[in-house]
């Protein structure tokens, strides 16, 4: 998962300020010392760390944060706020051409994720929006790149125009554009040829596709994993062909997730997707304003509640929010939750979005194993109507009988407990904004 290692430090910056009781100007100095190196540790380019620290320290020493109450969460708050402007603020959506079909051009080096992400982009923009696209294979040098966009086309179930590997990728575009309007095609990807690393030709290849075509996006794909490299990489496609937007790819892996912080402020350009998978749905929107929480430890409630939304009716959703900020949440809504979840796939990604929960060293590495998740709806079943509306009943009495009727230890009976309780509290403080609950949980 990205920015593990940020988040840990990040949190270990703020939460050496909030032991202080009274903040001087040195600990503000030292804690900005530890999130200046944090971040360029996270490969985070110089430059960007630089002005993100600068302004950091001055609306810091401004406002009167340090003589005011709670200086270590205001500065949580200032960090917030600049992580998300780093990030471009709003999320930006895919540009539409107010003509049909929207043209969009995939660029990229070799392996970043191109093909792979014209074809999530396609899947998205049909399921989400009922949309025809269509595909256009015109990477003529990757061996086997035109096969893989064909693979891909048949199982999204998008038409792919190709013409084998012998005929220049600029005809390919002219004689696909013309299938696709005839094909009456809404959003056309054309999959640009990479390169290991850029070069004149195929820059001058990439130009002369963006005359012959007038794309309306041209999608820049960098993979994450590379780092600098992969800003480096922004930087020369975007002086040469003016990208208009970039989709992040690996996001899933390892990364240390400077490349997510650093291409909107070097290059100008949003990034508008991230993809976090190999398989044709994991592709997200990116939101700079999650993206930061996360990066925070803080979770990222929104994403867990829309993937949540997708297998649920959106009013079940609405009701669920709802109990969550009133605190009304019961053991009957617990349960519908887990089922929910279940169907949502792996546990240890999820949990890592609640708030609080990405950087708790005991889930560091978990594997969540689906047998747990059967004690607790075992411990559940065992409580009357009453206890799983009223989970307040629950005396020791009670929670003895729950233990011999679920077959479960009362140490974990009482821990579920525990842990139910909390993660409503939790939520509650989350979903009404209360920032002082977050701070807890990043432990400042
Ligand atoms: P291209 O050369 O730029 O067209 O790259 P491909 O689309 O062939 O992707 C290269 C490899 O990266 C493939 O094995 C993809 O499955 C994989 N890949 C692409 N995007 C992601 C992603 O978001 N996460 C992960 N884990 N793998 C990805």
């Amino acid at each position: 998962m990205a920015f593990e290692g940020l988040t840990e430090r990040l949190q270990g910056a703020i939460s050496g300020l909030r032991r202080k009781g009274k903040v001087t100007d040195a600990d503000l100095r030292d804690t900005m010392r530890e999130i200046r190196m944090a971040l360029l540790d996270a490969d985070v380019n110089y430059t960007v760390v630089k002005e993100f620290v600068r302004n950091v320290r001055e609306k810091a020493s401004g406002a009167n944060v340090l003589e005011g109450l709670n200086p270590a969460q205001q500065i949580v708050s200032i960090v917030n706020d600049e992580l998300v402007e780093m990030m471009g603020d709003e999320a930006t959506p895919l540009n539409k051409s107010p003509k049909i079909p929207t043209v969009i051009m995939m660029v990229g080096l070799q392996g970043a994720g191109k093909t792979t992400t014209a074809g999530k982009l396609a899947n998205k923009l049909k399921r989400e929006q009922n949309a025809r696209p269509f595909m256009i294979a015109a990477d003529v040098y990757r061996p086997a790149a035109i096969q893989q966009l064909q693979t891909i086309g048949e199982q999204i179930d998008v038409p792919v125009f190709e013409l084998g590997t012998d005929v220049d990728p600029r005809d390919i575009v002219r004689q696909g554009l013309d299938a696709a309007r005839e094909a009456k095609a809404d959003y056309v990807f054309i999959d640009a040829a990479g390169r290991l690393q850029i070069d004149e030709a195929l820059m001058q290849e990439l130009a002369d596709i963006k005359d012959i075509a007038q794309p309306d996006e041209i999608m820049l794909v960098v993979d994450a994993m590379t780092g600098q490299n992969a800003t480096e990489t922004a930087e020369g496609f975007n002086e040469r062909l003016g990208i208009t937007g970039v989709a992040l790819t690996k996001l899933d892996g390892d990364t240390r997730g400077g490349a997510a912080l650093s291409i909107r402020a070097v290059t100008g350009k949003p990034i508008k997707f991230v993809g976090q998978g190999e398989k044709m749905d994991d592709l997200d929107v990116f939101y700079p304003d999650r993206m930061a929480s996360r990066i925070l430890g803080m979770g990222d409630m929104m994403t867990l509640i829309e993937k949540a939304q997708k297998d649920y009716d959106e009013k079940q959703a609405e009701e669920t929010m709802e109990k969550m900020k009133s605190s009304t949440f019961d053991f009957n809504d617990f349960l519908d939750q887990m089922e929910q979840v279940q169907n949502m796939g792996p546990m240890e990604d999820l949990i890592k979005m609640i708030p609080g929960m990405a950087n708790n060293p005991a889930l560091k590495n978990v594997q969540m194993d689906p047998k747990d998740m059967e004690h607790i709806k075992a411990i559940v079943y065992s409580m009357t109507p009453a206890e799983r509306e009223n989970p307040d009943l629950l005396n020791p009495s009670r929670r003895r009988r729950l233990a011999a009727g679920s077959g479960r230890p009362i140490v974990e009976v009482n821990r579920m407990i525990k842990q139910f309780n909390e993660m409503k509290k939790m939520m509650g403080q989350v979903l009404n904004g209360n920032t002082q609950g977050m701070e807890q949980m990043m432990g400042a």
